[in-house]
């Protein structure tokens, strides 16, 4: 496994893979490994001949507010973690790697960004599609992989390689959860023992509206009345938002229909978590 911190030492990398006629799987992530990321890693291991994995922080999708500065890093430990998935490359560059002093091109979706996560982060998913096409033009993969962990963001990069005829495949994956159900995050990793027992209200409330759905109820609001009920109950969370969209449009919703989102993002302390679940009744 080569580990490289030039865009240059990629592209030679890529050239050569090309050439030999190898197909390239791209599993772009900030570090901090998990088995959510080394998911993402299988399924690119498995669907191509050569993986690539990327590592960084990425300012601009951070807000002055946020928490790039302590955002947890482990470069050694992420090797491990890329080397026992079989990881071919990984391009793991510095912020002045990527942005040299002049930069000032962006890469924006409008319409989905609008919503959830978009509303609540101003400018975040400019700062993730920047990133990611820069990354996509850097490896020139044939698929990129990612977590559904994520829905606001796989949608909103899916929206983007359409609408930008990027020729590569974006393939979704499911959420990979620890035993209690709580979503795999490198993020976990701020919470104290009292707020970790705290962050399951999450998979509680996910779990909560699961059951109501089984039971034939449809109502957003009567679903999302009994999340923010668990969620409230709870003195160290704090709800930023649980909302119910169309998958399509991300447009609010008023009852369940096929291909509904519910996303939530909940503060456990200092620590804002987010998790979501799909209706798919058929
Ligand atoms: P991050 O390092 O948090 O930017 O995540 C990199 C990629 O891993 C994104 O596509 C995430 O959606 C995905 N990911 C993060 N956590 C999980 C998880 N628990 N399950 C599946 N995918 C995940």
């Amino acid at each position: 496994m080569k580990v490289v911190t030039s865009i240059d030492q990629v592209r030679q990398q890529v050239k050569a893979w090309r050439q030999s006629g190898a197909s390239i799987g791209l599993v772009p992530t900030m570090g901090f490994l998990h088995e959510g990321h080394q998911s993402l890693m299988a399924a690119a291991k498995e669907q191509n001949q050569k993986v690539i994995v990327t590592i960084f922080v990425n300012p601009i999708q951070f807000a002055p507010n946020e928490d790039l500065a302590s955002y947890p890093r482990d470069l050694e430990r992420d090797k491990i973690a890329c080397q026992q998935m079989g990881v071919d490359l990984i391009f793991c560059p510095t912020a002045s790697e990527m942005y040299e002093a002049h930069f000032n091109s962006y890469v924006d979706v409008n319409g989905l960004t609008e919503a959830l996560c978009g509303k609540k982060r101003p400018g975040h998913f400019k700062g993730v599609c920047t990133v990611v096409t820069k990354l996509f033009n850097i490896t020139q993969p044939d698929r990129a992989y990612f977590g559904q962990k994520d829905a606001q963001q796989l949608a909103v990069i899916k929206r983007m390689v359409c609408d930008l005829n990027v020729d590569i495949e974006i393939i979704g994956c499911p959420i990979v959860r620890e035993a209690d159900g709580l979503a795999k995050s490198s993020r976990n990793s701020y919470l104290s023992a009292t707020e970790r027992e705290a962050a399951t209200c999450l998979y509680r409330a996910i779990q909560c509206a699961g059951e109501m759905i089984a039971q034939g109820e449809r109502s957003v609001d009567v679903i999302a009345g009994a999340m923010q009920a668990i969620i409230n109950a709870e003195p160290l969370a704090k709800i930023d938002y649980i909302e119910f969209v169309d998958m399509a449009s991300f447009n609010a919703i008023d009852s369940l229909k096929q291909d509904s989102l519910c996303a939530l993002a909940v503060y456990i302390g200092k620590t804002r978590l987010i998790d979501n679940f799909i209706y798919q009744p058929s």
